[in-house]
């Protein structure tokens, strides 16, 4: 049986089903942006394996960094020992991220950094005396990982909340910022946000929201001016902020973290995807010293997670050899550069009549369609044009790798461009 074949069968991916014969190509290595499948054929990444892999594949460095953390330990347990890659790490991410973070809780993925962001909410009230606030507010079209937790504050359409109903926690929920990213935001266009603040928040531990993009719920880019206001509000409230930087971190949007567009900082903060460069698994929660000593200090004292893998060291090495990396090249102007060829190049789609809206913002270029994605056709599409691009619902996007080429990022921007015309042509 042949690899596909037994995939079939058995292995279960990414929100797909099994059975239905969904498209899935086997990928045998990949270096820089190049994906090499096993049939032989070379495709340009346009995904950073969902925004991870920023400096692309098999690294020179980054392969060399993990390797030397191999020889001495890949892992020990987080639980009565530390370990100079997570003491490093650690010290690295709270330099870097805005000045009132201070602390770090490793865990193994974005959607835990989610659930130990929310306890810490929960437990920081509780721990104040004020039990009430165990709920969150967030705005529709979000997204912030797939567990229980995490998913009660994801869109609850796209999330599909109904079918969860009995055992996901109900929130509150606001509509998406209307307001475009570069534009201000009115008094309006936050009214309901501070309405609900206003009635509820003897009820809400925190607002949580992605900052300045939200992803996988829709790829909007709101207002950051929308976004201060939120900190705002959430100060005058006493509602705690958590900011979930784990697609947006690491310079994807232009800044290092995009709650930079907005100048404010958050009181927790999530990070994790291109944390590592995409080369492991590993996110993490920062928080403010008043956090961290009210939930240490009141009862019981302790912060009650552990993930088993926490600060996994393999992982850390990687984080620090993926930052350094990053930090070391010029990678403001190479983000502005990707921006401009985006927008040069999916500009024309804008014309067309199965597009309903083209966005870029920093190292992200969306095509927004009329309707959605065929997805047992439009993956061949691409493959067939050498290039890797996942589309999912209405949005086609882009979010190549920093280190991406002029040449490979026209490709990319063709290949959209070639998709989006022959839907045009199909659908009048
Ligand atoms: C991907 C993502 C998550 C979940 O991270 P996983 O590592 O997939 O669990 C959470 N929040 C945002 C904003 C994300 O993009």
């Amino acid at each position: 049986m042949d690899i596909l074949d037994m995939d079939r069968a058995h292995v279960w991916h990414p929100y797909s089903s099994m059975g239905k014969g969904q498209p899935v190509f086997a990928v045998g290595s990949a270096k820089g942006v190049r994906l090499k499948l096993t049939d032989g054929r070379e495709l340009i990444d346009g995904m950073s394996s969902w925004w991870c892999a920023i400096h692309g594949y098999n690294h020179p460095v980054m392969n060399s960094a993990v390797t030397a953390q191999l020889d001495k330990m890949s892992h020990v347990m987080f639980g009565g020992l530390t370990h100079q890659p997570a003491v490093m790490l650690a010290e690295k991410l709270v330099a870097l991220t805005p000045q009132p973070l201070q602390t770090v809780f490793f865990s193994d993925s974005g959607s835990v950094a989610v659930e130990v962001a929310m306890k810490m909410a929960i437990q920081y009230w509780h721990d104040k005396g004020m039990a009430s606030k165990q709920h969150f507010l967030t705005v529709r079209s979000g997204y912030h990982g797939d567990t229980l937790g995490a998913m009660s504050v994801c869109d609850p359409v796209t999330g599909m909340h109904k079918l969860f109903s009995d055992i996901l926690t109900s929130q509150y929920f606001v509509d998406a910022p209307s307001c475009r990213f570069g534009e201000a935001c009115t008094e309006r266009d936050i009214a309901k946000m501070k309405a609900c603040l206003e009635q509820n928040h003897m009820k809400i531990a925190a607002v949580i929201m992605e900052p300045v993009v939200q992803g996988a719920g829709g790829m909007r880019f709101y207002s950051a001016d929308y976004l201060k206001q939120v900190r705002h509000l959430c100060s005058q409230y006493g509602v705690l902020l958590i900011l979930d930087e784990i697609a947006t971190g690491f310079g994807r949007t232009g800044r290092l973290f995009a709650c930079e567009h907005a100048d404010i900082s958050p009181d927790i903060m999530c990070v994790g995807k291109a944390l590592t460069g995409g080369y492991m698994t590993l996110a993490a929660t920062l928080t403010t010293l008043e956090v961290s000593s009210v939930i240490s200090s009141g009862e019981p004292g302790l912060f009650m997670h552990g993930p088993t893998f926490m600060a996994n060291p393999l992982a850390c090495s990687a984080a620090l050899a993926s930052i350094d990396l990053l930090l070391s090249s010029p990678w403001h102007q190479t983000i502005q550069q990707i921006e401009k060829n985006l927008a040069d190049g999916l500009g024309d789609c804008r014309n067309k009549a199965a597009v309903a809206d083209v966005r870029v913002l920093g190292a992200i270029g969306v095509v927004e369609l009329e309707q959605a994605v065929d997805m047992q056709t439009v993956p061949y599409r691409f493959v067939e044009q050498g290039v890797w691009v996942r589309p999912f619902g209405r949005l086609i996007y882009l979010m190549p790798p920093y280190i991406i080429g002029q040449a490979d990022l026209q490709t990319l921007t063709e290949a959209v461009k070639n998709v989006v015309n022959g839907l045009t042509q199909s659908s009048v």
